[in-house]
């Protein structure tokens, strides 16, 4: 099944800047895409389009069109981890977790002893369980980048948004999060990650979605799409990609 149909989507902010353009991708259920794009491509204006953050009529979630979604039902379908976030607030790792419970809250209601184990389950996923009464605003960025995952992982949701997930990771870091996400993938979520990292997304993602100045330089199985040609293209700086002992290098 589709889980995100982007049809012919192009966006312009009000200051004129035309952020993209004619965009159409097909992202099937249970696939993980990588979203690569210099700065400026309009990687973060597809992200806010797809959470329904900026209007749109061009995107169907689900064969439903996104802007039909109440609230609280987009919230059990996308789920987004952030790059980073302010902890504005000494909340606790479980009391910030379990903000991935409220799209399944009654108005004004608490969550339940349910909401708590799920929220509890998912901090061990990411190995944060034994920190749960910590406050979050003690964490390393490492920590902090896996809360944020903690929390989408609570939430339950069909798809899994990610903006630049290790982009300030160390590599035992980064290394632990590739390994949650495939475990993800591998129960069947709907993963949408962006990144700078061409051999990380090779490594994560099933299909990679190029966007060059707000237009799709390509979309397919990154088999089929990841070649020193395209990634040369795109970045407009030498790139190489080869096979080496059966194994894909990028550099
Ligand atoms: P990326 O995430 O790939 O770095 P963005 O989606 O942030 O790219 O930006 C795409 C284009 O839209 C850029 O030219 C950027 O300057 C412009 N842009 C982004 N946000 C705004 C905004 N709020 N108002 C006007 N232009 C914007």
């Amino acid at each position: 099944m589709t889980a995100l149909k982007v049809d012919n989507l192009s966006y312009t902010y009000p200051t004129g800047t035309k952020a993209l353009c004619n965009i159409t991708l097909d992202i099937q259920e249970q696939s993980t895409v990588a979203l690569l794009g210099s700065n400026g491509a309009g990687k973060s204006t597809l992200m806010d389009l797809l959470l329904g953050w900026k209007p749109s009529a061009n995107i169907l979630l689900f064969d439903k069109p996104l802007k039909e979604y109440g609230r609280k039902e987009l919230g059990r379908f996308i789920a987004l981890v952030p790059q980073s976030e302010h902890y504005n607030f000494s909340f606790t790792l479980l009391e910030y977790t379990l903000f991935g419970r409220a799209p399944y809250l009654a108005e004004m209601g608490s969550p339940s002893d349910e909401d708590v184990h799920l929220a509890y389950e998912a901090l061990e996923t990411v190995g944060l369980a034994s920190y749960a009464h910590r406050s979050v605003t003690t964490l390393s960025g490492g920590e902090s980048q896996l809360v944020l995952i903690a929390r989408a992982i609570a939430q339950q949701s069909k798809v899994l948004l990610l903006d630049e997930p290790t982009s300030s990771l160390d590599p035992a870091n980064r290394r632990k999060v590739i390994d949650i996400l495939q475990a993800l993938h591998a129960q069947g979520k709907t993963i949408i990650f962006t990144t700078h990292d061409a051999p990380f997304a090779y490594e994560l993602a099933t299909h990679v979605a190029m966007l060059k100045k707000g237009s799709l330089l390509c979309f397919g199985t990154k088999e089929r799409v990841v070649t020193s040609e395209m990634l040369t293209t795109l970045y407009e700086t030498d790139m190489t990609v080869c096979s080496v002992g059966g194994r894909t290098l990028i550099y």
